[in-house]
């Protein structure tokens, strides 16, 4: 395989380790879906989580713009979800510290750990492991800024856009593979409830 997976190889990494799952897969919000993304399952597999980060992290590295901040870089992820993979990108790119929002419970605001302060301007590459909406992604990015950061990209292993993405500007967008399941925003509405073929309720 090559420094940098073809979004071929992901693909086959995500199914192999059990990442990714075809089937018929009902979200919480009541979506239903063909292909169920579960990149935790695959990031614990150390080869494949280090193929993922190291591919990721080439990427990234291949803008010039971010290349010339990697020694000042911080890498954030927007939940701990992200984690393994800010864990790899900062390794591999040899930035220069690596952190995480979280919260509580689902009705408060994300937030840093107790007396995490940033630089004024400090530079952050937002990672995390799936761009779906979008919406924790938005919220650590004005979390960054109100504590007078700049975000300066996203980095993802898989991009699998929702209808409802936020949309974030020309701020760059790396990703290792983009994966577009069947997507029915309401079980009334998908093909496969109509067949009768039972799902799955997941929780992500
Ligand atoms: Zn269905």
């Amino acid at each position: 395989m090559e420094l940098v997976p073809t979004q071929e190889d992901v693909v086959a990494l995500l199914r192999r380790t059990g990442g990714l799952r075809a089937g018929h897969f009902e979200y919480a919000g009541g979506q239903h879906i063909t292909e169920y993304l579960q990149v935790a399952l695959t990031m614990r597999d150390y080869a494949a989580a280090k193929v993922l980060s190291v591919g990721l992290s080439r990427k990234v590295r291949a803008h010039t713009e971010i290349r010339a901040m990697i020694p000042e870089l911080s890498v954030v992820a927007p939940a701990t979800g992200g984690l393994p993979v800010a864990y790899g990108v900062v390794e591999a790119l040899h930035a220069r510290q690596v952190y995480w929002a979280e919260r509580e419970n689902c009705d408060e605001p994300l937030h840093f750990r107790q007396y995490l302060q940033l630089n004024p301007g400090e530079k952050v590459l937002l990672v995390d492991d799936i761009l779906r909406t979008g919406s924790k992604l938005s919220e650590v990015r004005k979390l960054v800024e109100e504590r007078g950061g700049e975000v300066v990209g996203i980095a993802v292993v898989v991009y699998q856009p929702n209808p409802d993405r936020m949309d974030f500007g020309s701020l760059p967008l790396f990703y290792l593979a983009q994966i577009d399941g069947e997507y029915f925003p309401n079980a009334a509405s998908c093909g496969l409830c109509k067949r009768g073929v039972p799902f799955d309720k997941v929780r992500l």
